[in-house]
């Protein structure tokens, strides 16, 4: 049997939603998707106003939902706590300390009223995932994005575009849990298109989609089980790392973002960076937006082995330079690059944990999972998760009869 994870069928997840929903909310709902993501390269330059390359998923988080009559908001997901109801009020959009997973809705209703789009009365919403939380496919973004998605469709708010509900979930996830996540991700989970990437420039949000349906091989994501607990604080350094850097660099070169420079650019500046730390967080930054310009190049000729080198050398600069992996994580992609039929492979998400993406050609995809599972057990004792990677559509709604 292989290893790769099987996802449950749209219609039996709605089918089980169903059921709960009746008997939790009861009344009549509309169904809504939005998929996790996966990014094929450009990793942590969404926020240094680089290029990212992402996929929207095939599998992600749906609801059914309904409008209220009051202004209550109530909220429950089968993923947490056997779908236990919350109970809010349009009253009190702010941030509870105690709030757990219901900030990243609750914060998406309130960046529509913090966007001058009153909320005429509350929502029923019921939501499941199959993203593994935590695990850098970005289930956070696809909650925002659904929620943005419930929200312009049963109060039809006409003025709000696929790529606003990108922009009021990043400002969901940065302003009220307080996140300072760049745009990819709730990007890739609103504008997603089924069998190609996203070749997105994150300074102007300027987009070409490119097919990504290879001729031999797929995308295999490896999920390492680590959750991505220290990421938020890290994230936060991070961004403020390649800021200082930024700041420094514009006393000698008129820059705003790091990912205006080019690598030729960039070893002129360097040296008023003065600080080994910051000088590995921008070569990052600068690097890794190089390589997704080239690696972009050759996936549109077809060069596939040249897209897969890319992928590797961004993995060892996350590693080495970023400093965002983690021994997990490191294994499975060292590992992997002994393997036959391996293209490339590298972390993919914010890192910390979570999971590692790679091209596998099809012959080897079977002997690519079972012995990258056999030898992380006798590692680290973790079992690695496997999921063939379709590219699906972004945030949508579901007809149901
Ligand atoms: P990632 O976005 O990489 O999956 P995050 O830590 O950013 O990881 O977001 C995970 C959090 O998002 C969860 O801990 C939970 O609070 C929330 N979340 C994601 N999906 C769901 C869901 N289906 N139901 C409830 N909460 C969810
Ligand atoms: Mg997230």
């Amino acid at each position: 049997m292989s290893l790769g994870t099987v996802f449950k069928s749209q219609k039996e997840i709605l089918g089980e939603m169903k059921s709960v929903y009746e008997k939790t909310f009861g009344g009549s709902y509309r169904a809504f998707f939005a998929p996790g993501r996966v990014n094929m390269i450009g990793e942590h330059t969404d926020y240094n106003g680089g290029h990212v390359f992402p996929c929207a998923l095939s599998f992600g988080t749906y609801a059914l939902a309904a409008k209220r009559d009051d202004r209550k908001v109530r909220l429950a997901s089968l993923n947490i706590r056997g779908g236990e109801v919350f109970e809010g009020s349009l009253d009190d959009l702010v941030y509870h300390e105690d709030g757990g997973w219901t900030n990243y809705p609750m914060g998406v209703l309130w960046a529509f009223e913090e966007t001058g789009r009153k909320l005429p009365s509350g929502v029923d919403i019921l939501y499941f995932g199959n993203i593994p939380a935590g695990s850098g496919l970005s289930s956070s973004a696809s909650l925002e994005v659904l929620t943005g998605l419930v929200l312009r469709e049963l109060f039809g708010f006409e003025d709000v575009s696929q790529e606003d509900l990108a922009t009021l979930g990043q400002m969901a996830e940065n302003q009220f849990v307080g996140m300072n996540c760049g745009i990819m991700d709730q990007y890739a989970s609103a504008m997603g298109q089924k069998d190609h990437a996203i070749y997105l420039d994150t300074n102007t949000l300027k987009k070409e989609y490119a097919p990504f349906v290879l001729k031999d091989a797929k995308i295999v994501i490896t999920n390492s089980g680590v959750k991505h607990q220290l990421a938020s604080s890290e994230y936060n350094t991070r961004r403020a790392e390649c800021e200082k850097a930024v700041e420094k660099i514009s006393s000698v070169k008129p820059v705003s973002t790091l990912g205006e420079l080019t690598t030729k650019e960039f070893e002129k500046v360097k040296d008023v960076l003065k600080d080994e730390t910051l000088l590995r967080r921008a070569r990052h930054a600068v690097t890794e937006n190089a390589r997704t310009l080239e690696a972009y190049d050759a996936l549109l000729k077809g060069d596939v082995e040249t897209f897969g080198k890319l992928m590797n050398e961004s993995h060892t600069s996350l590693e080495k330079d970023y400093e965002v992996s983690c021994p997990e994580v490191d294994f499975l992609v060292h590992e992997a690059w002994k393997l036959p039929g391996v293209i490339g492979s590298r972390i993919t998400g914010g890192g910390f944990g979570g999971c590692t993406v790679s091209i596998v050609k099809n012959e080897h995809i079977e002997n690519f999972m079972e012995v990258l599972q056999k030898k992380y057990k006798e590692k680290f004792g973790l079992d690695a998760e496997f999921y063939i990677a379709d590219p699906g559509d972004g945030a949508h709604e579901i007809r149901i009869d």
